[in-house]
């Protein structure tokens, strides 16, 4: 049976705990244990696949189809733990499945409450898996005092009490607000919150304090009285200028020793630090710099890419180099000249993206990277904006465009190179969905094989033919332009095993232009960089070399 630590939240939002969760995990393995990291979040959604990304940031997608929270991403990224659907639940998932319980008639008849209905809804979720690993680390998100998140602190005050003494942790992540008139930092809010947390029967076993300025003996000492805490499980967390100094930070910060005492584990296993420590020096000592533009629609909240600016950052590590991100607003030329905007770019990405909305703007972007000879990486709707551009300016179908576009307008304007797919296999299984289909259901989600042309530039950066990425996409690109398109130079180098679903395109004469369907930015790790990123770094350095 795993032992579970109980990550919460107080004071504000935005301190970090799915970092510090994260940073966390990686320690842990650092000790030669197995961890799994969890996402419980307070809000009513069902699941974060239909909310804005200018809402909530990036919807990032696991293996097996589930679309979860970024935190998701920062888990899977510092351990390289493939996340899985059943790692991420929201109390809109935990109360549609207690009422549709309720409408079979699971419950025989009795009267539904939060107390136990809803609470072991989520307890059933705590325990999928745990005896897969050394460690489930549970971060509830939202801060302690929320209303939504009532029924998931009650969960874990009673999932510690239902497993034996000693087996279950709770850390309590706050921040020391620092008072410039006074020069002091303030204990008072943290003191609040963890009262809250007692007020639910939570007693914290270790708490996590960020502060902007080094948090002294005195008032360590004072958080540990008032908070009924060990002096030595006060832990402090400085602000940091990578996100991937975090474990070593932690480490020295003692973190990871303070959970293993907690839990009565000695001797404790030595750290093996390396991995993290290399992963910092690439960071923190890059040998030259790259700039990259990103053109999107959702650049105002840096967070709707998130996986894409951490992969760019391994491509960077990769190299020795460090990759300086500019957001580019694609609709800013929609109907101008993109040139102005892009020149000085070492390289163009163009990310995933949903609506009409910017889609010109894109296209010229790939026409400009294409022209130009600049390093393109179109992701998913970058790469199906490649293909119209290919479409409408080298193989001549003027009208070219996306379904998509035509659905959201009514109106029939484009010849739909890309055009909405209704059926499609997954492993074995047929997977059929119409247009008006449920919001939360009609992608295709998920892990897909993809076959690689032999000798294509893409097989040479993967260094194998098979690969397997995750999806997240209506639309595909229509296979029947595939011979037109390829006879004016636009190689489609990446198949579906069925050979029926374009997975990636590449211009045969440009040094480094890939589209692809998927979404390789959720694979990507620090100490594993993704092979895409790494090689369109590479060449990003090469261009730079140009200019
Ligand atoms: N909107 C496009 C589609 O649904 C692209 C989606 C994406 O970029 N993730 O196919």
């Amino acid at each position: 049976m795993a032992r579970y630590i109980f990550i919460t939240g107080g004071v504000v939002s935005s301190l970090g705990k799915g970092l510090a969760s994260a940073a966390l995990g990686a320690l842990l393995q650092a000790r030669g244990y197995s961890v799994r990291l969890r996402k419980l979040d307070p809000y009513l959604n069902v699941d974060p696949g239909t909310m804005s990304p200018f809402e909530h940031g990036e919807v990032f997608v696991t293996d097996d189809g589930a679309e979860t929270d970024l935190d998701l991403g920062h888990y899977e990224r510092f351990t390289g733990v493939a996340a899985r659907k059943s790692d991420s639940v929201s109390s809109g998932r935990i109360y549609s499945t207690v009422l549709e319980k309720e409408r079979r008639g699971d419950y025989l008849g009795k009267t539904i409450q939060v107390i136990p209905h809803v609470t072991n809804e989520i307890k059933d979720f705590l325990s999928v898996g745990s005896n897969e690993v050394d460690f489930m680390l549970c971060e509830i998100g939202g801060t302690v005092g929320d209303i939504e998140g009532l029924p998931f602190f009650e969960a874990i005050r009673q999932y510690s009490q239902d497993r034996d003494r000693g087996q279950c942790l709770f850390m309590h992540l706050t921040l020391l607000p620092y008072i410039k008139a006074s020069g002091e930092l303030k204990t008072k809010p943290t003191q609040h919150s963890v009262k809250e947390l007692r007020s639910i029967g939570i007693a914290p076993d270790i708490l996590v304090c960020r502060s902007e300025h080094q948090i002294p003996q005195k008032e360590r000492d004072k958080l540990a009285l008032f908070c009924n805490v060990r002096p030595g499980d006060v832990i402090a967390a400085y602000d940091l200028n990578s996100i991937y100094e975090a474990p070593l930070a932690y480490h020295r910060a003692g973190l990871d020793q303070a959970v293993l005492d907690a839990f009565h584990i000695t001797p404790a296993p030595r750290p093996k630090l390396d991995r993290w420590e290399d992963v910092a020096d690439r960071v923190y000592n890059p040998e030259g710099e790259v700039k990259v533009a990103i053109v999107g629609k959702y650049t105002q909240l840096e967070d709707a890419y998130k996986s894409i600016a951490e992969a760019l950052t391994h491509g960077g590590m990769a190299n020795r180099v460090k990759v300086k991100i500019e957001w580019v607003d694609a609709e800013i030329f929609d109907s101008e000249d993109p040139a102005p905007y892009l020149e000085g770019f070492h390289a163009i990405l163009v990310p995933g993206g949903f609506g009409e909305r910017g889609t010109e703007g894109k296209i010229k972007a790939a026409q400009f990277a294409r022209e130009r000879k600049v390093p393109y990486l179109g992701i998913c709707l970058g790469m199906q904006m490649a293909v119209i551009e290919a479409a409408r300016n080298v193989a001549g179908i003027k009208t070219a465009g996306s379904e998509e576009f035509d659905h959201e307008s009514g109106k029939k304007r484009f010849e739909p190179v890309v055009y909405h797919l209704k059926e499609w296999v997954q492993g074995n299984y047929k997977v059929s969905r119409a247009v008006g289909d449920d919001k939360g259901g009609t992608m295709r989600l998920g892990a897909y094989d993809a076959v690689l042309q032999e000798g294509s530039k893409v097989a040479k950066v993967y260094g194998t033919t098979q690969i397997e990425e995750r999806h997240r996409h209506r639309y595909e690109v229509d296979i029947k332009y595939r011979e037109q398109l390829e006879k004016a130079g636009l190689c489609f180098s990446g198949m579906s095993p069925d050979g029926k679903l374009p997975e990636i395109v590449e211009w045969t004469d440009h040094p480094w232009f890939i589209g692809v369907q998927f979404h390789p930015e959720l694979k990507s790790k620090p100490f594993e960089p993704h092979p895409l990123f790494a090689d369109f770094v590479r060449a990003a350095i090469e261009s730079s070399r140009l200019v």
